[in-house]
């Protein structure tokens, strides 16, 4: 409501507005069965209440109906209101492919907006125009511009023109099938306190911890993140709001940076929409991945034998949060020391994660299966105990959320099988074995990808 590209444009440029989520399953990732328990759904749908409690403060109301794009749209022109322009902010990922493509096919006037970056995929490129594939090059060039074009820190004064169309409950419910207030409860813990203590997290972050925040970042234990990546995923912050206030504070240098993984991963996806479905690099897509559905349960359940690797994944079912570094160690362990296909944890972590984003999720799990843009070798695989050692050395974290084994001592949790004396399950999977499994594995696939391409 501060700053949001189409709902302003809207309401500036239309006499009446009707203000809708249409949200289709299929594009958006997670199934609507799944409300209840999935974390990812469950934070947007109280995004979208807090967000419709301050519309109502301006006389408009947004409505949420599930459907498909296509079933929705028309519905709605024929038999509730005869709109003649659709506007929206435009996403890179299958629904905001799919809502673009819907919305021209209604025959209305289309009103696409950027909003979610600071710079357009296609404002940020490579000499010869194509589309950067490193961080580092594309993080220059996106300072540069930064530097010379800086975002303004103003809010941009909101201009209303627009009544509401008068689109109701009842006249949806004629034809469709709108989801009661009632449904969208109840409130996503992570969001509690909406806007206001979103605000006061992210101004006490930005006084008294941003100054630390290199040093303290990888550590679980000492919330020394911003925690705005839920606000910014379900629209609660805008990216302007994000970057403008951070640079008015010394020290923003390395958050700055790590916010730049954002948009270099939204730029990635616009330009090679294929991750969503397939490895970046086409050499790693044919990997034989072994894909034992009882080390994937291990794995969802937290019981892989791996105190850090557990403790992580039951931090996400509960609490649907899960540290940086974790992410990384326990993706890494699933695929390169389980040998699982890393879409089926991208899938489960889309569906878990507060913070779920289509782009900077699969961006993460392609960095961690190495398929994806870093430059590192295939064979950089992360040794778990190696990393709760040096990250939780007082098994701190993983104690929280491993009660039945918070009387041992803090060495234990880093050997293997160190914790079975007390009852935990031992290890699934052998890290060295499964490292040289690996290597062979991702070998194979190589060589199976160029051979066929020198044949052909
Ligand atoms: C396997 C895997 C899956 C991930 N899935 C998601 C996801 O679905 N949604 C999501 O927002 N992030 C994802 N990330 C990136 C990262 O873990 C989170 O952005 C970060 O933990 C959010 O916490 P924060 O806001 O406190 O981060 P901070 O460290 O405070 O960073 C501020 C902002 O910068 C951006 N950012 C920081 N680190 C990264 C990164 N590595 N990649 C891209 N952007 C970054 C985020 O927008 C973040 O909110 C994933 C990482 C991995 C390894």
């Amino acid at each position: 409501m501060e700053d949001q590209t189409a709902l302003f444009k809207a309401l500036e440029e239309t006499d009446e507005l009707a203000i809708l989520w249409i949200y289709d399953e299929k594009e958006e990732g997670i199934p609507w069965a799944l409300r209840a328990t999935s974390h990812g759904l469950r934070t947007r749908l109280t995004a979208f209440w807090h967000f419709n409690e301050l519309l109502k403060t301006i006389g408009h109301q947004a409505f949420l109906v599930v459907g498909t794009y296509k079933e929705v749209l028309a519905a709605l022109r024929q038999q509730v209101y005869p709109y003649d322009a659709i506007y929206f902010n435009r996403f890179y990922d299958h629904a905001g492919k799919a809502i673009e493509a819907e919305a021209a096919a209604t025959g209305a006037r289309v009103c696409p907006h950027e909003d979610i970056m600071i710079f357009r995929p296609s404002e940020i490129l490579k000499k010869d125009g194509t589309s950067y594939q490193m961080f580092t090059p594309y993080y220059r060039q996106w300072l540069d511009r930064f530097i010379r074009t800086p975002v303004s820190g103003e809010k941009p004064e909101l201009q209303i023109r627009a009544k509401s169309a008068g689109v109701t409950s009842a006249s949806l419910t004629h034809v469709l099938e709108p989801v009661s207030e009632i449904d969208l409860e109840p409130e996503h813990p992570v969001l509690k306190g909406g806007y206001s203590l979103m605000k006061s997290k992210w101004r006490t972050f930005l006084e008294d911890r941003l100054i630390k925040y290199s040093e303290h970042r990888d550590f679980p234990t000492l919330q020394g993140t911003s925690g705005m990546s839920v606000y910014l995923n379900t629209g609660m912050l805008s990216p302007r709001q994000f970057v403008s206030e951070l640079i008015q504070y010394p020290g923003h240098e390395p958050l700055l940076r790590q916010y730049v993984w954002r948009e270099f991963y939204m730029q990635l996806l616009s330009h090679h929409p294929h991750v969503l479905d397939s490895a970046m690099r086409p050499e790693y897509a044919g990997v034989r991945w072994e894909t034992n559905p009882d080390y994937f349960e291990a794995w969802r359940q937290g019981q892989t034998g791996v105190p850090i690797v557990d403790a992580a994944m039951r931090c996400l079912n509960h609490e649907g949060r899960m540290h940086n570094r974790l992410r990384m160690v326990a993706a890494s362990y699933l695929v390169k020391d389980l040998h699982v296909n890393w879409q089926l944890g991208e899938q489960y972590f889309f569906e878990q994660l507060a913070d779920s984003e289509p782009a900077l999720n699969n961006g993460g799990w392609q960095w961690s299966a190495s398929t994806g843009t870093d430059a590192q070798p295939y064979f950089r695989v992360f040794n778990p105990w190696q990393q709760s050692l040096r990250y939780d050395e007082a098994a701190t974290f993983m104690k929280m959320w491993l009660p039945e084994v918070r009387s041992a001592p803090a060495a234990l949790f880093h050997k293997p099988d160190g914790l079975a004396v007390f009852g935990y399950p031992r290890v699934i999977a052998d890290h060295g074995a499964s490292v040289r499994m690996t290597k062979a594995l991702y070998q194979e696939a190589r060589q199976g990808y160029f051979s066929n391409k020198e044949d052909k």
